[in-house]
């Protein structure tokens, strides 16, 4: 859609998530437009051209992750604050109405959420693919509106995902500093994915805390974890999935890091091995 008028009526919200029930990061019930992202899971090119010989099969894919499909939903898109009407559809989170999404916070220097989050997904994406997992994302860019966050549930519950993260980072006051994980708490649809969601938390944290610079937060949740009962990608999730808020964008020392290129890419580093932990065998 067309940046118009609009625009200037919908300030920049904060990512949703620390501030309490109302500002859950916008489920939207709309069959909307957006399609499962093809999950691009590398096939190896088929046998070398032209040779002689018996055609070689192709390979298994190799990796800690073969044979797995892992979601991402990258929070929010680069184009909401274009589209103030859309935002505000309502749907069903799953315990209650609320609106299809928000625009996501951003830094002090303007650097959005939703550039961060596609970014560091994009980054975990590359990196489940070199692990051999297929990977299905809730958006392919950082060009559009939308879908609403119900939607985005829907898309990885199809997928039949193994486990599923939702990134973000939150708008909290300037003084907090800090990563959170937020956790489902059960309400039906969820109930299944409980234990499990709790168990990927706990390697999220340790991974964070193992693989980059970033403390839990300070000022939110305790000790790094929040349950969360007024999240659509959390209540309607049948797949085990936890809400990572990676840290605060309006706290200079935690900005800093979530725009540079290479925290980003720790940050899926650690979401990697997060996911590997979760789900390598029991011993
Ligand atoms: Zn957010």
């Amino acid at each position: 859609m067309m940046a118009a008028l609009a625009t200037a009526a919908l300030a920049v919200t904060a990512c949703g998530t620390s501030g309490g029930r109302a500002a859950a990061g916008g489920p939207g019930r709309t069959a909307a437009s957006a399609r499962p992202p093809a999950s691009r899971a590398v096939a190896p090119a088929a046998a070398a051209a032209g040779g002689s010989g018996p055609a070689p099969a192709s390979p298994p894919p190799a990796g800690p992750l073969a044979g797995k499909v892992i979601g991402i939903d990258p929070g929010h898109n680069g184009r909401n604050h274009d589209d103030p009407a859309y935002l505000a559809r309502i749907i069903w989170n799953g315990r209650e109405n609320e609106t299809c999404d928000t625009t996501g916070t951003q830094t002090d220097a303007g650097y959005t959420e939703a550039a961060f989050n596609f970014a560091v997904a994009t980054d975990l994406r590359a990196d489940l693919l070199r692990d051999g997992a297929t990977v299905v994302m809730t958006r392919t860019s950082n060009d559009g509106v939308g879908p609403c966050v119900d939607r985005r549930a829907q898309i990885l519950n199809a997928a039949r995902a193994s486990v599923a993260i939702d990134i973000h980072a939150d708008g909290g006051p300037p003084s907090g500093r800090g990563f959170t994980v937020l956790e489902p708490v059960a309400d039906g649809p969820n109930n299944a994915v409980i234990a499990s969601s709790l168990r990927f938390g706990a390697d999220v944290h340790a991974a964070l805390l193992a693989g980059t610079s970033m403390p839990v937060a300070d000022y939110y949740g305790t000790d790094g974890y929040i349950r969360r009962d007024d999240l659509a990608g959390l209540n309607l999730t049948t797949v085990p999935k936890i809400l990572i808020e990676c840290g605060n964008m309006r706290n200079a020392t935690d900005a800093a890091l979530l725009a540079a290129p290479a925290f980003q890419q720790r940050l899926a580093a650690a979401f990697t091995a997060a996911t590997v932990a979760f789900l390598a065998p029991a011993p």
